[in-house]
């Protein structure tokens, strides 16, 4: 019979003493670990981590730090120093704003590329995209996001004033690759009405059926889009 004079634990060790504790209060009593992973504190941290990256909730972590953890020398050690050797070199370009190793970025010293053209976009991985998709020889422009009253994000906090010196120095064409979304759209309607006493000419990519696509599977507005910008054959 426990003695009512001894205060209990503040940490449990989940892999031997589990309190009882009503589930609806599971993660809201404080100082008591909530966690069924019977593993040290490096492990729990791991999966944290991993718990943070984009697609991976606290499921698929665990199930992710395990396969690490078996395969320690061919998996682990190689990730943690890879990493390692990224965080040390990574750099965020200063013209353009991609990451690379180098700054200027090696898209922004390529001579091969139009430096007259921009291709303005809201993420490093839409420039990955548009690279893979090998559409586009001119230069980019990451904005690092898009605007957003909700999330408290405005032109100040985007990349949007080196967009614009950098057309007052001598761009022909500027390219709006935002995404069709309400934020996406808003960034471009913003940067549109920025642009416009440069005199520069600005387009934007098209919207309307992808390739492949199926009528009868698109929603309405993307077939309202489409036929908005239909053309001439
Ligand atoms: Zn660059």
């Amino acid at each position: 019979m426990a003695n009512p004079a001894v205060a209990p634990p503040r940490i449990f060790n989940c892999a031997r003493a589990q309190p009882k504790i009503r589930p609806s209060l599971k993660g809201r009593v404080k100082g008591v670990c909530v966690s069924s992973l019977p593993a040290g504190p490096e492990i729990e941290r791991l999966i944290q981590l991993l718990a943070k990256l984009p697609g991976l909730g606290p499921r698929s972590a665990r199930r992710a730090a395990l396969v690490l953890l078996k395969k320690r020398e061919a998996l682990l050690e190689p990730l943690g120093t890879a990493m390692r050797d990224a965080a040390a070199a990574i750099k965020t370009c200063e013209t353009c704003g991609n990451l690379d190793t180098v700054s200027p970025c090696s898209l922004c010293r390529d001579g091969r590329r139009d430096p007259h053209v921009l291709c303005v976009v809201e993420d490093v991985a839409d420039l990955w995209a548009l690279e893979r998709a090998g559409v586009f020889r001119g230069r980019y422009h990451v904005l690092g996001g898009a605007l957003s009253a909700l999330d408290g994000i405005t032109p100040e906090r985007l990349n949007t004033a080196s967009l614009i010196a950098r057309v007052d120095e001598g761009v022909d064409e500027v390219i709006l690759a935002m995404n069709a979304t309400v934020e996406g759209q808003t960034t471009a309607h913003y940067l549109m009405d920025a642009l416009t006493p440069s005199g520069v000419k600005v387009t934007r990519l098209a919207h309307g059926v992808p390739v492949g696509g199926e009528l009868d599977y698109l929603d309405e507005g993307t077939l309202s889009a489409a036929f908005r910008a239909r053309r001439p054959l």
